[in-house]
């Protein structure tokens, strides 16, 4: 079975090649399809944006497209920044400009409680949709730790690995974190349902 990964992010691509590899026969990225779009997240839930992602690429290959969608939940921010976690600091995408405004507006905070979620959606040419999830708990670091990863992975403490993301190791993170596990709930229900 082939499938498209509806993503233009590299370290997601590698994330979801690691988990996906051994399931898929073929794993194409929109750069090996030569499609080069920037598709608009217009969702109001990483749900929506995950289908909306999944559903134009799926449309636009004519291929069983995979998305996901993640946001990090800042519980002192009341779930901020969350569905906007890409556009938390404006709308360049700017990863270092989101920790710092992160980090700033948790100055002082005691409850610096936090989780990834992630929604990943597949569809399918003839209509048919598939969802799954997933999600890590953990705390926004004081300040950046580690070199790894991308995002706000060097915020992200993990009490599962006792170190931020961005000090794991590429397995490391994959085992435990919000897209490991939604990929893997993914290739659980593939198998459930004999795709
Ligand atoms: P999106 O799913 O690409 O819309 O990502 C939303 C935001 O979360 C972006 O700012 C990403 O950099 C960030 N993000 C997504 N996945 C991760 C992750 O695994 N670790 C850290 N940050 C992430």
């Amino acid at each position: 079975m082939e499938i498209v990964l509806a993503t233009n992010n590299k370290n997601k691509l590698k994330e979801m090649r690691s988990i996906l590899g051994g399931f898929f026969d073929e794993l194409y990225s929109l750069a090996d399809l030569s499609v080069d779009v920037d598709v608009e997240e217009t969702g109001s839930t990483l749900a929506e944006n995950s289908y909306i992602k999944a559903k134009t690429i799926c449309d636009l290959t004519g291929k069983t497209a995979l998305a996901d969608d993640t946001g990090l939940m800042v519980d002192a921010l009341n779930g901020a920044p969350g569905v906007y976690s890409a556009r938390y600091a404006g709308d360049e995408h700017d990863d270092a400009k989101n920790r710092a405004l992160l980090l700033k507006n948790l100055t002082n905070a005691k409850d610096r409680s936090a989780h990834f979620a992630t929604v990943i959606t597949i569809c399918y040419p003839n209509g048919e949709v598939l969802t799954a999830e997933g999600k890590v708990d953990g705390y926004i670091a004081n300040e950046e730790r580690g070199e790894n990863g991308f995002g706000y992975d060097s915020l992200f403490f993990c009490p599962e690995l006792g170190k931020t993301f961005a000090q794991a190791s590429a397995e490391e993170k994959n085992k435990v974190s919000h897209r490991g596990r939604a990929l893997r709930n993914t290739v659980e229900k593939l198998k459930a349902l004999d795709k």
